[in-house]
């Protein structure tokens, strides 16, 4: 039984991940999994870019079981960590002038500022257009993100962290951020495994 949604999503929020699905799977891939998760009314009209708020957080998690049921479990949360990455193509085309990371002045910071400023003004924009309440703890060597309330737990339980849209969203957008560099983004706890936060940690020197 799914009990009533209290947190939620911008619209533009839902609408991005919904889109970036689409990328990953096309479009009957997509409305296949929604079928699955027992999301039909997003079948040919995803939420709209506008102000509004009512994509709830665990449509999320409802999503990711359907991608692990229709494609394995493996599979499916490895379909779904691209999902994340497809996102930042569309929330740069959404967010990026608002996050300031695309003007000249963000481009000309030394590496390792612009990865803490970046990441901060998208844990900021996360907590502006969604109730995920996101915490950053920013040291030397490392970033922990840490999510309050994870869209991809809600009600979910599993053995292993899951939390790959997240995941691959923040490879991603680091990637974009840092000029095509890949860096270390690893979930370390998950509310899904018993743990307070989905905690999150990047490695802040670029693997290449
Ligand atoms: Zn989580």
């Amino acid at each position: 039984m799914i009990s009533p949604p209290t947190n939620f999503h911008s619209n533009r929020m839902g609408r991005i991940v919904l889109m970036a699905m689409e990328e990953v799977l096309g479009h009957s891939g997509v409305n296949a999994v929604l079928h699955l998760a027992h999301l039909p009314d997003y079948i040919d009209q995803y939420p709209a870019y506008n102000q509004g708020f009512k994509f709830p957080l665990q449509h999320l998690s409802l999503l990711l079981t359907a991608f692990e049921s229709a494609y394995g479990p493996r599979a499916g949360r490895g379909l779904f960590l691209r999902v994340g990455r497809a996102c930042v193509k569309y929330g740069l085309r959404e967010f990026g002038s608002e996050l300031g990371i695309t003007d000249l002045a963000f481009r000309l910071l030394p590496l390792p500022t612009r990865i803490k400023v970046g990441s901060e003004r998208l844990a900021g924009l996360f907590n502006q257009i969604t109730d995920q309440a996101v915490h950053l703890e920013v040291d030397e060597k490392y970033i922990s993100w840490q999510i309050k309330h994870c869209p991809l737990c809600w009600e979910r339980q599993a053995d292993i962290p899951s939390c790959v849209l997240a995941v691959g969203l923040l490879q991603e957008a680091l990637y974009w951020v840092s000029g095509g560099k890949n860096y270390l983004v690893e979930e370390q706890k998950c509310i899904a495994c018993g743990d307070s936060t989905c905690t999150i940690v990047i490695d802040r020197t670029p693997m290449s």
